[in-house]
């Protein structure tokens, strides 16, 4: 048997030797410590075996993505952030199937979920709902790599379905404007799952993008829509939370409609935009890089109710 100290006998001794060259360099240095951290680098990709051939890939750079193997082909769900990261998840798919990889799904158009997609072999099928391709047409405008892999295969209202095989199904569906106006929903009928990207968020609310013509009512829906597919669906995959069941989904509409409604009562009263935030306790976040400020989903729901 190995022994269980054996890493650490041998980290010891690179430890101390970091340590000790550190302390030498913050002599030298007159007591400073190092003007910039080191960029984080992205965790390591964790690939979650769910039901089926259906795996949820965290970790990385961007958000969640998933891959699904059958014995013909496998499937991407989205694409990471990073070429280096979306290269580590056709490593995972690669040691989990001898079937070619031949298509990627993009949920949406936000660049945590498709700015890895230079990292994957030219040629695929790239499969996206109509808005989405038309976003990302526009991102590729700062992000040349992205001109090879626009969408090839576009759908606007269902693809019923995009794969059938004796060992698995595929079907993508689409509940209109939610987090942008071009969110698809990969569902996996046989594992009772669906990958949903941006359409669920835990512990915090979601984002609703406004410039991409996201819309919290369509969220809301969308949810309901989730809920009411047959067959049942029971685990609900999401770019930015673990696993999640119909518990949560639940939830988020209750919160969601909890806010709403409390948004339309005020401005039944008349009440102002600062009022709504100052009652719900919002600051405002500051831009984003190219200026773009992130809304808040209480101003949001006043901004839609409003029709500003
Ligand atoms: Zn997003």
């Amino acid at each position: 048997m190995r022994s269980i100290f054996a890493p650490v006998k041998r980290i010891l001794p690179v430890a101390l030797t970091v340590l000790l060259l550190a302390a030498s360099a913050l002599l030298a240095a007159g007591q400073t410590a190092p003007a910039k951290p080191a960029q984080p680098e992205a965790p390591p990709l964790v690939v979650e075996a769910i039901a089926g051939g259906l795996h949820l890939v965290k970790g990385g750079s961007g958000a969640n993505t998933a891959f699904y193997v059958t014995e013909k082909a496998a499937f991407a769900v989205d694409a990471k952030m990073s070429v280096e990261s979306a290269s580590a998840m056709l490593a995972e798919i690669a040691k989990r199937t001898s079937a070619p990889l031949t298509t990627v799904i993009i949920t949406h158009s936000d660049g945590d979920h498709i700015n890895g997609l230079p990292g994957f072999p030219k040629g695929l099928t790239i499969v996206a709902h109509d808005n989405c391709k038309a976003d990302i047409e526009k991102a590729a405008a700062d992000l040349p790599a992205i001109k090879d892999y626009i969408p090839n295969k576009t759908f606007d209202q269902a693809l019923l379905p995009l794969f059938k095989g004796t060992d698995g199904r595929i079907d993508l569906l689409y509940f209109g404007p939610a987090h942008t106006s071009g969110d698809l929903v990969v569902w996996f009928p046989a594992e009772k799952a669906v990958f949903v990207g941006d359409l669920l968020f835990v512990g915090r609310d979601p984002l609703i993008h406004r410039h991409k013509n996201g819309s919290s009512f369509g969220y809301v829906k969308t949810l309901k829509g989730l809920l009411d597919l047959a067959p049942r669906v029971e685990v609900f995959l999401s770019g930015h939370a673990d696993p999640l069941g119909r518990a949560d989904v639940e939830a988020l509409i209750a919160s969601m409609e909890d806010k709403q409604a409390k948004v339309k009562a005020m401005i039944a009263e008349g009440r102002s935009l600062e009022d709504v935030k100052k009652a719900f306790g919002i600051e405002d976040r500051p831009a984003a890089a190219g200026g773009r400020r992130w809304l808040s989903l209480v101003e949001t729901i006043y901004l839609e109710l409003t029709g500003k």
